[in-house]
């Protein structure tokens, strides 16, 4: 009888442990984010479209993680699911093959609906203003414009994307200084190379004229913004016609992306 009874033991704790590891497999290969979130991604985000199966878990994960930790406000402007996925898609996209990222000098998103008025930077002739990185009383917040936000990601083969700049400025910013250099991903050895290729582009825009939107030759921190615009919207054509800016940016984000 105790025989039958330890047997019955040791049975019941192997179908424990089975049952435990399948559900630890189930929770390691999905996300707990809604439904409509991923079909929102698969509709709208290319980066999320090319990534595989396990990379899509991955970036659902990333972007779960980022709307549990910012706050995304409306500003006369209701926000909608679709943003949400937006805003927290432009913010994973340049961070994705930086497993450990988190942008702790970001606590809130303002959504305006349009263009806001001029007590923020002009953000290029002719861009409006669409989206900044808070100074001094709107420290940890970024403003972003609906319209703009969305434009982005609808057109995404222009090597435009404000979401994607706007987040590109915290990922600089979060070493101490907004200049082009984001010295807490980049490694010190490519810091003065990638420095003087900015400088360089930019010279040479000014000069010349480019495909690189001209917004970028500002100063090197919107260099910096608008080349990773380019990089991760036409990486193709950013290798073809770029190849040391594109060989440049897969160092910085550490990303396998293909041109
Ligand atoms: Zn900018």
């Amino acid at each position: 009888m105790v025989v039958v009874f330890q047997i019955i033991t040791v049975l019941l704790l192997i179908v424990l442990i089975i049952l435990i590891a399948l559900r630890i497999r189930r929770t390691k290969f999905h996300s707990q984010l809604p439904d409509n979130y991923k079909e929102l991604l698969a509709d709208y985000v290319k980066f999320y479209q090319h990534l595989n199966e396990e990379g899509k878990v991955a970036f659902e994960k990333r972007v779960e993680q980022f709307l549990a930790a910012v706050k995304i406000t409306g500003v006369n402007a209701e926000v909608e699911d679709l943003d949400k996925i937006l805003i927290a898609a432009g913010a994973i996209i340049p961070v994705f093959s930086i497993h450990d990222w988190q942008y702790i000098n970001l606590h809130e998103v303002l959504l305006y609906p349009g263009a806001f008025n001029n007590d923020f930077d002009q953000h290029g002739d002719d861009r409006n203003i669409a989206g900044m990185v808070g100074t001094g009383a709107l420290q940890n917040v970024m403003v972003i414009t609906k319209w703009q936000l969305r434009q982005g990601f609808i057109n995404h083969n222009d090597a435009r994307n404000t979401a994607i700049h706007e987040f590109v400025h915290l990922v600089d910013k979060m070493d101490g200084t907004v200049d082009g250099v984001p010295e807490i991903i980049l490694e010190r050895k490519y810091t003065g190379q990638w420095k003087s290729l900015m400088e360089t582009t930019i010279h040479q825009m000014k000069t010349y004229g480019s495909d690189i939107d001209m917004y970028g030759a500002t100063n090197t921190a919107e260099f910096f913004a608008v080349i990773s615009e380019y990089f991760f919207e036409q990486p193709e054509l950013l290798q073809a016609n770029h190849p040391e800016h594109f060989k440049m940016l897969k160092q910085i984000y550490r990303t396998e992306l293909h041109g």
